[in-house]
């Protein structure tokens, strides 16, 4: 365990996907209790059943700590708040937010990319992101406005260097992570007062495994000139220009959220940690 995290109450949104579910991992082998949070019913099975089978022969993970799902859509305001009181009422209080769903969109370029699903990349990744972050900011503001004094707030909002770069054939998802980066530095700065910190990490090329493959095919298929045709060769050529020649791996991006969530960085807010190897 880790003095950091023991009996810590962290929700994670997105527990369903690859970064939530190495994320509730790393967190309940820390002493924390986590809230695990999607909108896919069978992705967040498949966290929770891979958890209780890491569960029975992980000491650490057994004794005393706990997870528990919750299927939420974080687009719909009624529900991230329902989900709130539920976590309140199961665990008595946050500590903790890792805001962490998404969706990545189409791969297209800007010229083919469909409007609608412009939109629904915005609604998930900056509207849903601000949802979770206002239900859980006002819950944690009532904590503190209640006599709270030992839990200092933290909430941690996945971006992208899509975000600041701008990756071809991503036009939507770059738009939504420089959103996500601006909610940062705008709401730290209105929750400070309310010892809330909000920080951002923006991580880069993240491998191997499904989705680094995947999105090599991706780009390799959707026409743009900035790609080469082949999966291999665009995968070769994205690692060429990283300046440590390596992918960064999950517990690399998770080391760095865990670092914004604990008081470690007890006097950084509104940051942005890039995780791209240089
Ligand atoms: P993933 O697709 O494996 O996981 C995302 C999860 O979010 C899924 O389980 C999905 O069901 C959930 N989700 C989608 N819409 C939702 C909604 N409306 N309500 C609740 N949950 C919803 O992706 P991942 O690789 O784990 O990425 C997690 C985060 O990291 C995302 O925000 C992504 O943009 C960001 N990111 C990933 C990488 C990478 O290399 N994987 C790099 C930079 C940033």
């Amino acid at each position: 365990s880790d003095p950091r995290f023991i009996n810590k109450i962290i929700i994670i949104t997105g527990a369903g996907g690859n970064f939530g579910c190495s994320g509730c991992l790393f967190f309940l082998r820390r002493g924390a209790r986590i809230a695990a949070l999607d909108v896919d019913q069978n992705t967040l099975n498949e966290t929770l059943a891979e958890l209780e089978s890491i569960a029975t022969e992980d000491s650490v993970i057994a004794e005393g700590t706990r997870i528990k799902g919750y299927i939420c859509d974080v687009t719909n305001s009624s529900n991230v708040d329902a989900v709130v009181s539920s976590i309140v009422s199961d665990f008595g209080r946050i500590d903790m937010l890792w805001n962490n769903a998404g969706y990545q969109g189409q791969i297209k370029p800007t010229l083919e990319y469909d409007p609608a699903d412009f939109a629904r990349v915005m609604n998930i990744n900056v509207t849903g992101m601000f949802i979770v972050l206002q239900s859980v900011a006002k819950q944690m503001s009532q904590q503190k406005a209640d006599g709270e004094t030992s839990h200092p707030y933290s909430i941690v909002n996945t971006a992208s260097v899509a975000g600041l770069r701008g990756t071809p054939a991503m036009v939507a998802y770059s738009s939504s992570k420089a959103a996500v980066l601006a909610m940062t530095v705008s709401s730290a700065k209105d929750l400070a007062p309310h010892g809330i910190r909000v920080n951002a990490i923006s991580p880069a090329l993240i491998g191997p495994g499904f989705m680094w493959t995947r999105q090599n095919e991706l780009h390799a298929a959707s026409g743009s000139p900035y790609f080469a045709s082949n999966a291999e060769d665009v995968a070769k050529a994205k690692i060429g220009g990283v300046p440590m020649k390596r992918l960064g791996s999950i517990e690399e991006v998770i080391k760095s959220v865990a670092y914004l969530l604990s008081d470690d960085s007890s006097y950084t807010t509104g940051t942005n940690l890039v995780i791209d190897g240089g």
